[in-house]
């Protein structure tokens, strides 16, 4: 199965339009010449399909350049501005929203208070007002939206983009995001878990180049996104890399939010900070307080929180011998509270995962922050939207 070609008299494939628009997507002008070089087809049909990206704004002539007969040659350019992508990362209590280009680019961008648990109807009702809010700010009308990303906190069946018993989701369960949003704003609608969309975030904006990476989200509760080969890995029904249900042998017989004991998110989650600095007598209520205890100097939050590091780097040891990833980036509100929390994870990695594992590892902090899961939902989008395949069905009329 090749993407990005269509099929030819004869049974054959060549590239589409979508694989001529994939090459330009590196934000490089190339000219025709080049274009057929790169792909094997005649001068002629690159023109034509061109002709075709062009009338849908996917491309615009560039510049002109002088080519080696010393005729000036057009080049053409990939067009980040010929349409939007709006994106929502949905937290527990708060979200945060963003209106991009086609390059990830922020146009807009807007944070609130916002309860998941208000339920389905009301949260996506503030959703769509304040996505048209920031439309009008961005002077985009509705027709340049070519799609809608967004992470919510909780499972997500990614095919249907339905929440999947999310625990801290009281209404959601099995509801048609898509289809609710997509009524409204007309465009197709892409749901993922937060932590799955901020590790397409990271990866795109801080090493596209690397094949293997983990992003781990430590707040209120603990969960990993796996980018394999440079995809996102989701598991057969979307459960991949929930790491804070791992039993881990410093909870004892901790009791869980998910029902069980022993869970690595009943020790190490920001929540579980917070009620261990509380026996200590400090008031803490989540991984807000926490951070902002840090921050104040507190030599007990700094206790907790690396213990915490150790106990998540415990875990991530064991899944560093078994997947190898070159990269382990540490976010959410809690890897906000800086070296603490890493020294902890590094400590527990380095000292029992196999050198040979460790040798050539990066773990650090995030780079892109509470904007990680915007980012990657326009990722996710983008990705979808310029795939090669879902470009040449936009674009070529179908032959019978
Ligand atoms: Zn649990």
């Amino acid at each position: 199965m090749t993407h990005g070609t269509v099929s030819e008299p004869g049974g054959g494939t060549a590239p589409g339009a979508g694989a001529l628009l994939a090459i330009l997507r590196d934000g490089q002008a190339r000219t025709r010449a080049e274009l057929a070089q790169l792909t094997g087809l005649a001068r002629s049909t690159v023109s034509q399909r061109l002709d075709v990206l062009i009338d849908n704004e996917w491309i615009v002539p560039s510049q002109d350049t002088v080519s080696s007969g010393g005729r000036p040659a057009t080049a053409f350019a990939f067009n980040r501005g010929a349409r939007v992508v709006l994106s929502a990362d949905l937290g527990a209590t708060h979200a945060r929203l963003a209106v991009t280009d086609l390059g990830m680019t922020v146009l807009a961008e807007r944070a609130a208070e916002l309860p998941i648990e208000r339920g389905p109807e009301p949260t996506l009702s503030w959703l769509v007002t304040a996505f048209e809010e920031m439309l009008a700010e961005t002077g985009h009308p509705l027709s340049q939206i070519c799609g809608i990303g967004l992470g919510l906190p909780g499972p997500v069946e990614h095919v249907t983009g339905r929440p999947v018993n999310p625990p801290i989701m009281p209404g959601w369960d099995d509801f048609p995001v898509p289809e609710w949003l997509g009524a409204r704003l007309a465009a197709p609608v892409l749901v993922d878990n937060d932590v799955n969309i901020m590790a397409l975030g990271e990866h795109w904006i801080a090493s596209p180049e690397i094949d293997h990476l983990l992003f781990v989200k430590i707040g209120t509760g603990i969960g990993c996104g796996i980018i394999a080969d440079r995809r996102l890995h989701r598991g057969a029904q979307g459960a991949a890399g929930d790491v804070g249900h791992i039993r881990v042998g410093t909870a004892g017989d901790a009791l869980c939010r998910c029902g069980n004991t022993g869970c690595l998110e009943a020790v190490a989650s920001g929540a579980a900070m917070a009620a261990r600095l509380r026996e200590a007598g400090i008031d803490a209520d989540g991984s807000r307080d926490v951070v902002r205890l840090i921050r104040g100097g507190s030599a007990q939050a700094a206790q907790v929180i690396r213990q915490a590091g150790r106990d998540i780097g415990g875990v991530l040891a064991a899944i560093v011998n078994f997947f190898n990833p070159s990269v382990i980036i540490v976010g959410g509100d809690i890897a906000e509270a800086g070296e603490h929390v890493l020294a902890g994870v590094r400590e527990a990695i380095y000292s029992r995962s196999l050198p040979l594992a460790t040798q050539h590892l990066t773990i650090r902090a995030s780079e892109l922050g509470d904007r990680a899961g915007v980012i990657g939902a326009a990722v996710m989008v983008v990705e979808h939207v310029l795939a090669p395949g879902t470009v040449d069905q936009a674009v070529t009329p179908a032959v019978h």
